[in-house]
């Protein structure tokens, strides 16, 4: 019989790849969206035929029960938060309302109205924020540095309390950094992406960008959603680190994608303090080996095949919009 499976972010990034993905596995997808004057709609438009969106917030805790009342899921998927690192400073208070309190909203009505429910919760790396050591383990400290990876670490504790207390199959997976065509430019991987190929193009002459010796561990938006769907199809639930075990640095980032077309950064690239982040998380990788052990997953893309996809992306979306 085939499966049942509520997203929340339906319609960010992970959200529309977990869709496709599961839709390819023929599950009944539901997603949860906010109601939005606007269209947001565009990542998942070339599938919308193939999904039931209930409209709900995190916000609002009727509107989660009774989301779960209506889909019964086996799986539901909290992809869904307010999540851009730089505005979790200055709109502290909803950051946590989503990323945090949202979770305790989700996690009580799962208890409500549908106990046997699989849960995984979206953890990120930021919880780590300034780690005691490198790589991180599912062990390591959690030190997060901002209103983010502090709402963060309160959902994913409070994702263990639920399980431990209420015997719910929930699980917190500890994504880093991961990247795709669907990634907001306001993410540098993007930004920088689409900065070379609008440059390529002759569509701008510069890209400002701020701390190049940042490094972060970068996968696939892909590889990390085949592992969060991974770890509801287990016996018992077990938090894991998914990333791609290794770093690299803006720089390199930036002479990466400027070179698969043909230019040299330097030549282009400059940097503005405006960018730069007060307090940021500056070395974070995961040590992916528990996950490789425990359930045989891996990243399938390197990083150079994810700047040149993106790159190709971004080249072939701005000719397009020329035309
Ligand atoms: P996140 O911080 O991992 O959620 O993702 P971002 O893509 O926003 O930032 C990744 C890293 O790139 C951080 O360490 C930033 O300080 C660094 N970075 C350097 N220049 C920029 C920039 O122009 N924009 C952004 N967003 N990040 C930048």
């Amino acid at each position: 019989m085939s499966k049942t499976a509520l997203i929340t972010g339906l319609t960010g990034q992970d959200g529309s790849y977990l869709a496709e993905l599961l839709l390819e596995k023929e599950y009944k997808v539901y997603g949860l969206v906010r109601r939005s004057s606007t269209n947001n709609l565009t990542r998942i438009h070339h599938y919308s035929d193939r999904v039931e969106l209930i409209s709900g917030d995190l916000l609002d805790q009727h509107s989660l029960m009774d989301a779960i009342e209506q889909a019964q899921p086996d799986e539901l998927y909290n992809l869904a938060s307010q999540s851009y690192v730089p505005l979790s400073w200055t709109q502290p208070s909803l950051t946590a309302e989503y990323t945090a309190i949202g979770v305790s909203r989700l996690l009580e009505s799962i208890r409500r109205v549908k106990p046997d429910t699989k849960f995984y919760q979206a953890s990120s790396s930021e919880v780590f924020g300034q780690p005691d050591e490198s790589p991180q383990t599912e062990k390591t400290a959690f030190r997060p540095r901002n209103p983010y990876g502090t709402s963060k670490a309160y959902a994913h504790w409070l994702t263990c309390n639920y399980r431990e207390h209420y015997n719910l199959y929930a699980c917190c997976g500890i994504t880093y950094t991961h990247e795709s065509p669907r990634r907001g430019a306001e993410f540098v991987f993007r930004k920088i992406t689409q900065g070379a190929a609008m440059i390529k193009l002759g569509l701008a002459k510069e890209l400002k960008l701020g701390n190049l010796d940042a490094r972060r561990d970068w996968c696939h938006a892909k590889d990390a959603v085949a592992a969060m769907c991974l770890m509801l199809q287990q016996d018992t639930p077990e938090d894991y680190i998914i990333g791609s075990g290794k770093t690299h640095s803006v720089r390199e980032l930036v002479d990466t994608a400027f070179q698969y077309v043909g230019l040299n950064y330097h030549d282009y690239v400059s940097v503005d303090p405006e960018f730069y982040r007060p307090d940021e998380a500056v070395q974070l990788v995961g040590s992916i080996e528990e996950i490789k052990l425990q359930l045989g997953w891996e990243p399938k893309y390197t990083f150079a095949d994810l700047v040149q996809e993106m790159v190709d992306y971004d080249l072939k979306e701005l000719h397009e919009n020329r035309l």
